[in-house]
């Protein structure tokens, strides 16, 4: 069993328009754009980073906006709910800020014990907030969200999967221990994690297969403290059968995937070197960052990206 693994880094997911989810998850959720930059594979589409202050790992909601992306369809083989750590007492406040921004599918429940606060994001993803009593981490305060109500960073995120045990048997190895289960949903954590330590695979069979589109969570991403954890990790893995890529520079962080049996995509990434490596903290976000294999298509790239307010 690895013991690299400390919870979630971040979450990738599709969109169909760049201002409309920059202004979903700054001014509706009260997060910080750390990053604008664009995809690596395809240089013409942004790639939107929104997390806390810094953009620590655990916090870090990312997205690829292709404009006017049909939705994805929800089914099995996919991360169904990414979950946000909010304080305990403060889900009536979230609740009645959403609906007055005209959030939809708002819907309140208990799993584990636990309150959550469900919602869609801007192209109907699967979202939900927690509340946690002892989350001790330092939310963002620059979008008009009180520290009293801010978001913590991610709780957990969870997966829809035709059966749990193939899956459930990765997440052991990769250092999460089964924690058991409320309904149809088994859960699983890791300790001295992130903070973002659980995930949740939800067990739907013979639910039809996830189509991915706008909406949909693109890959999970696994947070490891640096490289050479990382290279445990990707030959601990390789010896176990999977497939895993060479290590990736994403500039922020080095990054491996592997597809998982359940059909999601796994990354596991460095917290080194970190949205600071080529802008201030006191400036993320806000100007247009290129990977250098990229910079010469500046010029290009700043007519043909759609410009993002605010
Ligand atoms: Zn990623």
């Amino acid at each position: 069993m690895l013991n690299q693994i400390k919870g979630l880094h971040h979450v990738t997911s599709l969109a169909s328009g760049a201002q409309s989810n920059n202004d979903f998850f700054t001014k509706t959720l009260g997060l910080r754009r750390v990053k604008k930059t664009v995809n690596f594979d395809a240089p013409d589409v942004y790639h939107l980073y929104y997390g806390d202050g810094t953009g620590a790992p655990g916090s870090v909601m990312t997205y690829f906006p292709f404009p006017n992306a049909a939705r994805g369809r929800p089914g099995v083989g996919e991360v169904g709910t990414t979950v946000f750590s909010v304080p305990t007492g403060t889900l009536d406040e979230w609740q009645t800020r959403l609906a007055s921004l005209g959030v939809q599918g708002l819907d309140r429940e208990t799993l584990f014990g636990e309150n959550r606060l469900k919602f869609d994001g801007p192209d109907g993803d699967g979202f939900a907030l927690v509340e946690q009593a002892d989350d001790d981490r330092t939310p963002w305060t620059g979008n008009g969200v009180s520290e009293d109500l801010g978001i913590r960073g991610f709780h957990s995120a969870s997966m829809r999967l035709a059966d749990d045990g193939a899956t459930g048997e990765l997440l052991k190895f990769m250092g999460y221990e089964d924690l058991g289960t409320d309904g149809d949903t088994r859960r699983f954590a890791v300790a001295d994690g992130t903070g973002a330590n659980t995930v949740d695979i939800q067990t739907l069979p013979g639910a039809a297969h996830a189509a991915q589109g706008a909406g949909s969570v693109h890959h999970l991403a696994f947070a490891v403290e640096n490289r050479e954890k990382q290279l445990e990790v990707r030959k601990a893995l390789m010896d176990t059968g999977y497939q895993v890529t060479p290590v990736i520079d994403r500039d922020y962080f080095w990054a491996i995937y592997f597809r998982t049996p359940g059909g999601v995509l796994f990354e596991v990434a460095t917290n080194e070197p970190g949205f600071d490596a080529d802008e201030d903290t006191a400036h993320l976000g806000e100007a247009l960052k290129l990977p250098t294999q990229h910079a010469h298509l500046r010029e290009k790239l700043e007519q043909y990206l759609e410009p993002i307010e605010g």
